[in-house]
């Protein structure tokens, strides 16, 4: 071809300095750039479709699908399809002056934020073509218009200079040829160019091949089967689908496939949101673990099909990200920044939904899968619970499904536990059904239900429940005895017994002593250790780790009923007085708290002095 027919051009002086900040900005994500192209290529065959389907374009031979091949030799990465091309004139409006201004309004856009915050979110949103600078020093268009103009070639230099000019290409659609650098020579290989587009590219509506170009020109070995080339992507999602027209298996199928995860699912929600927010998704709850660090999990953003990024904290709300999902929300704007996203109205539409849906999915459980739902109580209650932590409205949506575990196993709602509260509104629980066993009996021999409340968030649940809930109060077994009491006639107080005992009281352990008339007679002493100075001691520990543990304030109630502390109270009583009572202090100490290891120690060798005199 002549050298007039050939168009150059250059960047303009404003924009020289786009390729330099593409590679720099976008160094952490480069892999984005695929998804960009191929994305660009998947659009261009659904504008064809949408043609054909308007009947302005007669339709194609050939199905429409998405090459993606590489040449480890000739250092060329490839994606070809078959859509609807451009027309000289297009490839100098789209990829000479809009491509480029959009690319440059992105990077104005990020210009101002620094870069450690903007980061995460460039890397997620792409910038189009011009990212294939990232990898590329060179990129080359040959396309050709489903109009029939004739083909031609763009090729794009990094320092920003192209040429234009025909080309002898009779097929329609477009190939964008990367001649790729240094910094993308590790997108020359199978396995990183299909990790890469099984991740960002697994439900695309077109399907796309993965070729490297020479293998294929060798010939196949004698007796080996020419291999059926299998698209990488399913271009029906799950999530596009009517829900009545999926089955059980295909939500389990699609949640293995898309989250790689061989535990079941405990169930889902197909989520359908029409116009004006217009998105659909799949949210599970998956088997989430004790430990609040791995309760991580995934919902991925798509685009129209797109994979856009995981666990967008703007659009779902964090408590939200414990669960597993897609989201596909065309409305979302590809090109947008942090900000926009936090103080979009869409946005938090959009999350409100969601909550609203999950909420709505509890409550149905609750009410109509009672069985289901209390057998899946231990799995979703961190969930349920940090959800009503963080959110006033997911609260009170999920309220009346609350449960509450009893000592024995049974579950009870929120409403049942302030039933059996009566007008004192006061719920009785234990932290360790181990070490506080002795009080959790006294409470049973009575009737008083206890509930266990020894997950990670349950203290910080039961304060915004009494918060939320005026007048409701938790305590725990071993912080009083108003409900273990016998009779509330005043008994003679007996110093000498007090002074008895009142002389364990320690720097560490304070100790008020007094005496009481409890219900069970067995028990001739017990420690109790007020609910408030409790909470308020676990949150210092919390927040100042290292500063010395407080003095604990402690009560010491000597059981008036007890037949052992009725000998003590004798007068005269006698010389083993002091052992006895030490024994019974010990006692009340071990039933409340783990002993230090001085504490043990010591009760050991009491121990052992009473039984050798016993001997
Ligand atoms: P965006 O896709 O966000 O519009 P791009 O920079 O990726 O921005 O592309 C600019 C334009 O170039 C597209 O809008 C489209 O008109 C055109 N284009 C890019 N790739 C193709 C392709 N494979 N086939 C047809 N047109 C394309």
């Amino acid at each position: 071809m002549a050298d007039n027919n050939v168009k150059k051009g250059g960047i303009s002086v404003e924009t020289e300095h786009i390729f330099p900040i593409i590679k720099k900005w976008l160094y952490s994500e480069k892999e984005i750039f695929l998804r960009e192209i191929v994305s660009n290529a998947s659009d261009a065959i659904t504008k064809l479709k949408r043609l054909e389907s308007l009947g302005k374009y007669e339709g194609s031979e050939a199905p429409y699908r998405i090459d993606v091949s590489f040449n480890k030799t000739e250092k060329t990465l490839t994606v070809k399809d078959n859509g609807i091309g451009m027309s000289e004139e297009e490839v100098e409006k789209y990829l000479c002056s809009m491509a480029l201004s959009g690319a440059m309004d992105f990077i104005r856009e990020y210009e101002g934020e620094n870069e450690k915050d903007s980061g995460g979110i460039i890397g997620h949103f792409g910038l189009g073509f011009y990212s294939a600078f990232m990898v590329a020093d060179t990129v080359e268009v040959l396309t050709k218009s489903y109009l029939g103009a004739p083909a031609v070639r763009f090729l794009c230099a990094e320092d920003g200079s192209y040429t234009i000019e025909a080309a002898e290409e009779k097929e329609r659609g477009t190939a964008v040829v990367m001649h790729i650098n240094e910094d993308g020579e590790e997108f020359l290989t199978e396995s990183k160019l299909s990790e890469v587009l099984r991740r960002y590219c697994a439900f695309m509506p077109v399907e796309i091949y993965l070729t490297d170009e020479e293998a294929e020109q060798e010939e196949p070995k004698e007796g080996e089967e020419p291999k059926v080339p299998t698209p990488i992507n399913d271009t029906h999602p799950l999530w596009q689908k009517n829900a009545s027209d999926c089955t059980e298996e295909e939500y389990k199928e699609f949640y293995q496939k898309a989250f790689a995860d061989y535990k079941e699912p405990l169930f889902h929600m197909h989520l359908n949101a029409d116009y004006p927010l217009n998105f659909k998704g799949i949210l599970y709850f998956p088997k989430i673990q004790e430990n609040y660090e791995n309760l991580e999990g995934k919902i991925q953003l798509y685009y129209n099909q797109v994979f856009v990024a995981d666990n967008i904290k703007e659009v779902i709300p964090e408590y939200l990200l414990m669960l597993r999902g897609v989201l596909d929300c065309p409305e979302l704007p590809l090109n947008v920044s942090r900000s926009y996203l936090q103080n979009s109205a869409y946005v938090s539409k959009v999350s409100q939904y969601i909550v609203k849906k999950v909420a709505d999915k509890l409550t149905a459980m609750f009410r109509n899968e009672r069985e289901k739902y209390e057998g899946l109580w231990e799995d979703i209650r961190t969930f349920v619970e940090y959800g009503a932590i963080c959110d006033r409205k997911f609260y009170d949506r999920v309220k009346e499904a609350f449960l509450f575990v009893k000592t024995g196993g049974e579950k009870i709602t929120l409403a049942d536990a302030l039933e059996a509260a009566g007008e004192s509104k006061t719920v009785y629980y234990t932290s360790s059904p181990e070490q506080q066993s002795q009080y959790i009996a006294m409470y049973e021999a009575k009737n008083i239900p206890v509930i266990v409340m020894s997950k990670m968030l349950d203290d910080r649940f039961m304060q915004v429940l009494e918060q939320n809930e005026g007048g409701i109060k938790f305590v725990r077994v071993d912080a009083g005895t108003d409900a273990l009491r016998e009779g509330e006639a005043e008994e003679e107080k007996n110093e000498e017994l007090i002074a008895l005992f009142e002389a364990f009281s320690t720097e560490k352990q304070k100790l008020t002593v007094r005496t009481e008339r409890l219900a069970d007679a067995t028990v001739p002493a017990i420690l109790t250790v007020s609910e408030e100075a409790r909470r308020m001691e676990e949150m210092m520990r919390m927040y100042a780790p290292d500063m010395p543990p407080m003095p604990t304030e402690a009560a010491l109630i000597l059981n008036t009923a007890s037949p052992i502390i009725r000998r003590l109270a004798e007068k005269g009583y006698g010389d083993k007085a002091d052992a006895v009572a030490k024994q019974v202090y010990s006692l009340a100490l071990l039933s409340q708290r783990p002993l230090s290891a001085e504490e043990m120690r010591e009760f050991l060798q009491d121990g052992y002095r009473l039984l050798t005199e016993l001997v």
